[in-house]
């Protein structure tokens, strides 16, 4: 099972916009790119919606038949470990594999010892290709052993498990993203190298990027030195691909948190310049769109707009508890749930849209309502009644975000 040169991962929380996701990638097409849809959602959100990974294979498919879509798509288990892999051995063929958690824990040391003998030919100075060179020596050569071995390891456990449970095969992904720190060029090929070693046939590696990730709003950081990571990335990949023999597909996985679009533009130019590939998981924010549309429509789908909102404030600290490290919100700057209520649709809508030129657009009131989808998913049968009644208005919005603030800047101009 291989993975095309472009992929798109997109969220969909609540399951019903899988048809205007696609028409997104069906508009890419149409403009000579080829893009790979993944549907992907992880454990935490199946968990909190109260969905089961089944779900979104269906989800998939029907929108891949109600659109007669051709190409190759898939579905992501997304940030797995072996405490939860099973639920989705069966349902998904791209699996994310995160070993995040293990970053800093020591291998054992025979371990650590043999890394370092097994790679030793790259002591003294190495040039990476398009990175620079780097003074390798036994110790820095330990030191990455060290942080990053016992990661790798773990993930070499759980791969081979999804391996004895898949005779379909599957994509694998590994992720070190929710991590501390951005990896240096010089680890990221020895992290490479540990891969290899492992026997990992990894296709995509999401490594961690200077920073903010924030859910739902732009990216907060350095933008130069992004740039500078992602194309010194793509460089440590493209070279540990030809020297240990991994999976010449091997791209970058970006795990961006949705609507990173001040970066949209490096990416595309370092994509086109190196002719190199690229995963991008984004649109957990097609939920905000489905608020967008709701409150665009009036009525009853105004109402139940307002009504997420005023109980996300209420529940604001346990809605934000899990998603602590990849938020900032300023509470005084987050309207009150009366003046809310007295909005028309299209103050609400564009406070919500992630429109950076609009003086209306209220980034704390976005990424509160990011994170409040467990309002909706309590009101059941009446939020999902709302996405029906509403589907054009919901749909309009949902297609028009992934196509034109996202595939658009990130694949065309
Ligand atoms: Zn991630």
């Amino acid at each position: 099972m291989k993975l095309e040169r472009y992929s798109f991962g997109m969220g969909d929380r609540f399951l019903h916009q899988g048809v205007a996701q696609l028409q997104a990638i069906v508009n890419a097409k149409k403009a000579g790119v080829d893009v790979t849809p993944v549907w992907n959602k992880s454990n935490r959100e199946h968990d909190i919606v109260g969905t089961e990974p089944a779900s979104l294979r269906e989800e998939a498919d029907s929108a891949v038949k109600a659109l007669d879509w051709k190409g190759s798509y898939r579905v992501d288990a997304d940030h797995i470990n072996l405490g939860n892999v099973d639920r989705f051995i069966h349902c998904s063929d791209f699996f994310t594999i995160d070993v995040g958690d293990a970053i800093g824990q020591a291998a054992p040391e025979p371990d650590i010892a043999s890394f370092v003998q097994r790679h030793s030919r790259f002591i003294g100075e190495l040039e990476i290709p398009g990175a620079g060179s780097f003074n390798v020596t036994a110790e820095s050569l330990e030191k990455v052993a060290r942080t990053f071995l016992k990661a790798v390891q773990q993930a070499g456990v759980i791969y081979r498990y999804i391996e004895t449970q898949r005779d379909a095969g599957f994509i694998p992904e590994v992720s070190m993203d929710e991590t501390e720190n951005p990896q240096t060029p010089l680890e990221m090929f020895f992290i490479l190298a540990m891969i290899s070693d492992e026997g990992i046939r990894a296709q995509t590696i999401a490594p961690k990027f200077t920073g903010r990730f924030n859910k739902g709003v732009d990216y907060v950081g350095d933008i130069r030195q992004f740039t500078q990571e992602f194309n010194d990335d793509l460089a440590a990949i493209a070279f540990a691909v030809s020297e240990f023999g991994l999976p010449g597909n091997l791209k970058l996985s970006v795990h961006s948190g949705s609507d990173k679009f001040s970066i949209y533009q490096p990416i595309r130019e370092a994509l086109q310049r190196t002719g190199a590939g690229i995963h991008i998981k984004t649109a957990g924010t097609t939920w905000l769109e489905e608020l967008i549309g709701l409150a665009e429509a009036g009525g009853e789908g105004l109402t139940i707009a307002k009504e997420v909102y005023a109980r996300s404030l209420e529940k604001m600290d346990a809605l934000c508890a899990p998603y602590a490290t990849v938020i900032d919100i300023d509470a005084g700057q987050l309207p009150s749930a009366d003046d809310v209520n007295g909005w028309t649709g299209e103050q609400y809508a564009r406070a919500l849209r992630h429109n950076l030129a609009d003086p209306l657009y209220n980034l704390h009131l976005r990424q509160l309502l990011h994170v409040g989808y467990k309002v909706a998913a309590q009101m059941g049968e009446r939020y999902y009644g709302a996405l029906q009644e509403f589907e054009p208005s919901v749909s309009r919005n949902v297609t028009k975000n992934l196509w034109e603030r996202h595939l658009k800047p990130l694949f065309i101009d």
